[in-house]
């Protein structure tokens, strides 16, 4: 049997033991620095707050397993969940619209909510100023886990299935062989292993590097304090379950509460980021009360506890009784990091994990090691899913830090990180900004939503306004560029979109067995086509040019799919990033053509250059390959050349493009053009959680070309099975809008949720597309979205709404 060790008894390591245990794992080691039961990482002093809604959809899942879970796991008669709820309170008008905004996302998510005034608040918690609120969402199946009642509960049923749990062994290296781990070495003994999973929590960093294995995370103090007794809940609690009265978040000032039978716990993320760095802290017999417990900061707290009597007025006759600076690890996006080194074989992350997400990480670490592959959507959690860029020490310190200080901020599904801007920028950057580009950020990139400078277009189309919340990086700017693209021509950078070169002997086989659709076609062709899991759940989707025998240039959504391209490679076969290097603009629009051909001395008329092939061709001075693609769903070409190059391109086409009123044209402008064509974006419209069929996507499907990854489990599937599917919706009122992520209701009842929405500036409506049941996905069906506890009415359409037959593309 395969041996794995465990690096942390934390709750993370104890759930995962658990978890491996559960599916046969047998030889399960668990090796820990500190004493058992209470080791002293973070969850030794985690107060167990769960509230489960999330806008991650991957979180939220997460969180309701671990509710789940730590319900059924009693110790010594109790449970290890004490559903008391959760109430969020709002005391601002933003706040307040933003918990409408949450309660859609519960119920897109399946998580019981419900939005109550502020009476109904205090009748919850009354100890609350009930004049400072607005109102409050109320979710009665959060509460507190008790985490390390958690962690011995599953201690004790691993235990009882074979797992060794040794406390106060401290790992000290990774020994390698051949590109896989083979053992784990402590301070009392080498343990051989055939996999290594790093539970370490903010320790993670160190034992990665023990492996060779970057471990993206910052750890950071955050504080929390305990009251001394208050009379108001004298008797109020039974000491055993400590607690009756909801969870609390007061996010307005970044706090949080909770009941210690008749004392109050605060916690606080008001306070100026206090980063660690844990090669620092003592050990366990060296530290004065733990070493994930740093001396408590009074001075950083007093804000906090001044804010804390404003709301809890009854705290006014109380004190902090006592307090620490407690550790643990944020990444550079919030979530958490999982999965396994590609360099380092055997290598496993369980990393930056909350106690609220705990259970639902190690279930799917469990089925990654056991299946080979999760069994829900981690995409978001994936180690891989970080840019080379966004990999340095610095960009990790840097963007912990501040998602510390943002981890209770209403953050706009748009809103882009503010620092370190601007990271990667396209070679014509320059251009950009002199034509007034509104620059959002996506994977280190600057990318315009709008230019200012076609500021002069808008006057002549006229989008209907806007709520403030969907007004916010948006412009009717976006509406003006959407129809010169329609209309004329426009130049978009499309420069982020991931490209990869595979090339070699054995790139023609190794495409085909990775993705679906037939790719033995003629050099110059160019193919859309899906990734797979072995399940059949869509990986991601490319378009793959052959571009000459044994060359092909992918592209892609970004690093997952080089990082799963490069775990499967043969020998013969290289696979290359050329992102960083190389540059493309799309020049979309009907006068596209008289654009591009007389800069060329190809021949770009429809018969010589069909669609969807390539060639190697010039634009002026710059050498390109063109591909005749459109995201946008007019004529046109993606010209792709060097970065050196970029900018004399992006010249060269603005200057013969002024006599057909050529514009710059943004991400705004695309996603509305892209969702009236009906093209999916892969991570928000589909993920391995769906198959080709689901989401519409069988056409990209060959089933006769011999076999993929994937084939076998699409047997017998079609179109006709479906029992889901990804489903085209209009709003009915022209100047609703939506974002993404609501909920649809059907019959009053929850039956979905928002994938991708833009406003459709040619269709006049709001594009949306929706996960729905696959009775309810039939064109003409009326449901409703909920944007902002209002419910929108919309109705199923007939996909693509625009062009449907395609002959704008193909002329
Ligand atoms: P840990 O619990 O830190 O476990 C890692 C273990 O690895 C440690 O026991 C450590 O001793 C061991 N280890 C490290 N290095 C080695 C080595 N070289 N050899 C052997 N063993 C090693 N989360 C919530 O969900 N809700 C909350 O309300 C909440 N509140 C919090 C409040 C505070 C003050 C803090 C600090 C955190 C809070 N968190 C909360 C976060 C949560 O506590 C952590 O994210 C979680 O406990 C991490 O669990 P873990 O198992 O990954 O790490």
């Amino acid at each position: 049997d395969a041996r794995v060790v465990i690096v942390g008894a934390g709750i993370v390591g104890c759930s995962l033991a658990d978890e491996l245990t559960a599916r046969g794992w047998s030889e399960v080691t668990v090796l820990e620095q500190g004493p058992l039961p209470a080791p002293g990482g973070s969850t030794s002093h985690a107060p167990g707050l769960v509230f489960q809604t999330s806008p991650s959809r991957t979180l939220t899942g997460f969180a309701r397993y671990t509710v789940e879970k730590f319900s059924s796991l009693k110790v010594d008669g109790l449970p290890c969940f004490n559903p008391v709820g959760g109430l969020e309170i709002a005391t601002s008008e933003e706040r307040w619209a933003d918990l409408h905004r949450k309660a859609g996302l519960a119920a897109s998510w399946g998580v019981r909510g419900e939005l109550i005034p502020p009476a109904r608040c205090a009748e919850l918690w009354p100890l609350l100023a009930r004049d400072q609120i607005l109102g409050g969402f109320h979710t009665p199946d959060d509460g507190l886990a008790r985490a390390l009642l958690a962690c011995r509960a599953q201690l004790e049923r691993a235990t009882a299935r074979g797992a060794r749990f040794l406390d106060r062994h401290t790992v000290t290296a990774i020994e390698r062989e051949g590109g896989r781990v083979t053992a784990v070495v402590t301070d009392r003994g080498t343990f051989p292993a055939d996999a290594v999973v790093c539970a370490a929590g903010f320790w993670g960093p160190l034992i990665g590097a023990m492996a060779g294995v970057d471990v993206p995370l910052q750890p950071l103090a955050h504080q929390y304090a305990t009251t001394a007794p208050l009379p108001e809940l004298a008797g109020v609690n039974d000491p055993r379950t400590e607690a009756s009265r909801p969870i609390l978040r007061f996010q307005d000032r970044d706090l949080y509460y909770r009941e210690h039978t008749d004392r109050i716990g605060i916690g606080s993320y008001a306070h100026r980021p206090l980063p660690v760095d844990p090669a620092r802290l003592p050990a366990y017999d060296d530290a004065p009360v733990m070493p994930s417990s740093l001396p408590f900061t009074a001075e950083d707290f007093a804000p906090s506890w001044a804010e804390s009597v404003g709301l809890l007025p009854a705290l006014g006759a109380s004190r902090v009784e006592k307090g620490f600076n407690g550790v643990f690890s944020f990444t550079p996006d919030g979530m958490p990091v999982i999965g396994e080194s590609r360099e380092v074989r055997g290598f496993w992350l369980a990393e930056a994990v909350w106690v609220t997400h705990s259970a639902g990480v190690a279930r799917a670490v469990a089925e990654w090691m056991t299946d080979g592959r999760p069994g829900t959507d981690v995409h978001a959690c994936d180690l891989y899913r970080f840019e080379e860029a966004q990999r340095s020490p610095a960009y990790i310190a840097e963007r912990g830090r501040r998602n510390f200080i943002e981890v209770y901020d209403v953050i706009h599904p748009l809103q882009p990180v503010e620092q370190p801007r601007p990271l990667r920028v396209s070679p014509f950057h320059v251009r950009q900004r002199e034509l007034g580009g509104y620059f959002l950020e996506a994977a280190g990139w600057e990318r315009p939503h709008w230019y200012e400078a076609n500021a002069a277009l808008a006057g002549s189309v006229q989008p209907p306004p806007r709520d403030a919340w969907s007004a916010r990086h948006w412009s009717p700017i976006a509406a003006a560029e959407a129809r010169a693209t329609r209309e004329r021509v426009a130049l978009y950078d499309m420069t982020p979109l991931g490209r990869l070169e595979v090339s070699g002997p054995g790139a023609l086989d190794f495409l085909q067995r990775m993705t679906t659709n037939q790719l033995a076609k003629k050099p110059g062709t160019v193919t859309y086509t899906l990734l797979l899991d072995e399940a059949g759940g869509i990986r991601s989707d490319l378009t793959v040019a052959r571009l000459s025998e044994h060359h092909f240039q992918v592209g892609t959504g970004g690093a997952l799919d080089l990082d799963w391209l490069l775990r499967h490679a043969p020998d013969d076969v290289r696979v290359t990033d050329i992102t960083p290097g190389t540059t493309c603009v799309g020049v979309w629009g009907p006068l596209a053509r008289d654009l591009v051909q007389p800069l060329t001395p190809d021949d770009f008329a429809h018969e010589a250059f069909g669609y969807f092939t390539a060639r190697r061709t010039f634009i002026g001075h710059v050498p390109v390959t063109a591909m005749r693609l459109s995201y946008v769903g007019e004529l046109g070409w993606e010209l792709y050349t060097t970065a050196d190059l970029g900018l004399r391109l992006w010249d060269t086409l603005w200057e013969a493009g002024r006599r057909h009123g050529v514009i710059a044209a943004g991400r705004s402008a695309f996603n509305s053009l892209r969702l009236e064509k009906g093209y999916r974006a892969w991570g928000h419209d589909m993920t391995t959680e769906h198959d080709p069929y689901e989401a519409g996507l069988g056409f990209a499907v060959r089933m006769d070309k011999g076999d993929f990854i994937g084939r076998a489990a699409l047997e017998g599937r079609g179109a006709g099975t479906v029992t889901r599917k990804l489903t085209c919706l209009t709003l009915d009122d022209p100047a609703a809008v939506a974002m993404g992520k609501e909920p649809v209701y059907a019959d009053g009842v929850a039956a979905g949720y928002v994938t991708s929405a833009s406003y459709g500036y040619t269709i006049g409506r709001t594009v949306a597309y929706a996960w729905l049941p696959a009775a309810i996905a039939v064109p003409g069906t009326a449901v409703h979205i909920e944007y902002f506890g209002e419910k929108v009415p919309a109705t199923v359409a007939a996909e693509p709404l625009y062009d449907p037959r395609g002959e704008r593309i193909r002329r």
